[in-house]
């Protein structure tokens, strides 16, 4: 599977949710929303929880199986994003899913105002999981940890999580660590269009040049998460 050139031209959006956890859109219908959107790789990222993680894990590596060749024109990158999991199952988790075939791995970073276990920005990047996604405000010792053990932060395009964008920018470039702009997708008003991606690298202060390097980055790290 997977044998796809990616379109640089397109849009490439590594955290999105179903149906399968709180998404409003089966995977069909997410895809085809995407694919509106000028998409050319979505990750299918649903919530996985330590009671489910092994049951919700195994079935988007077979709806990606059974489905890719469906598609020549946007490839589909089986993930999960660890929600709510304390550092010992975040590293439990990481092992299993990635030895079944899961080829992205997020954790639902520490934001201010949900009660994410504490240190669970340390464990994801302990862990070597490929994205913390929306992990509000970083350290320079996290940045320093992430760039060794490749991890990208991510830049979330949506409004609850977006202001700590600016401030992840500073300290994970500082480090040499890798950003990446996602919409955490639930619906298809969600999702990621040119403008929206546009304009989040605008409101993190990303120079244009550093906005360039975003989307190089970006491609590559794809092009590494499908080798697997
Ligand atoms: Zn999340
Ligand atoms: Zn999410």
């Amino acid at each position: 599977m997977n044998k796809i050139k990616i379109n640089e031209n397109g849009i490439i959006d590594l955290h999105t949710h179903s149906t399968l956890s709180d998404g409003r859109l089966s995977f069909k219908e997410l895809i085809m929303s995407a694919k509106k959107n000028c998409y050319s790789a979505i990750g299918l990222t649903d919530h996985v929880y330590y009671y489910n993680y092994k049951e919700i894990s195994q079935k988007i590596i077979e709806f990606v199986h059974e489905n890719q060749n469906k598609y020549n024109d946007i490839v589909l990158i089986p993930g999960v994003e660890i929600t709510f999991a304390t550092p010992k199952q975040i590293e439990t988790i990481t092992k299993y899913v990635r030895s079944i075939g899961t080829k992205l791995i997020l954790v639902h970073g520490e934001a201010s105002f949900e009660e994410t276990p504490a240190g669970t920005n340390d464990a994801a990047i302990d862990s070597c999981v490929d994205v913390l996604a929306h992990p509000s405000y970083i350290t320079d010792e996290q940045a320093k940890r992430a760039f060794k053990n490749n991890v990208s932060f991510e830049l979330s395009a949506r409004s609850c999580y977006c202001y700590a964008n600016p401030q992840i920018v500073e300290t994970a470039l500082k480090h040499g660590a890798n950003i990446i702009i996602n919409s955490d997708g639930h619906f298809e008003d969600t999702l990621l269009t040119k403008e929206k991606v546009l304009d989040t690298a605008q409101n993190a202060s990303l120079t244009n040049e550093q906005f360039a390097c975003l989307k190089t980055n970006t491609i590559n790290l794809v092009e590494r998460l499908l080798s697997r």
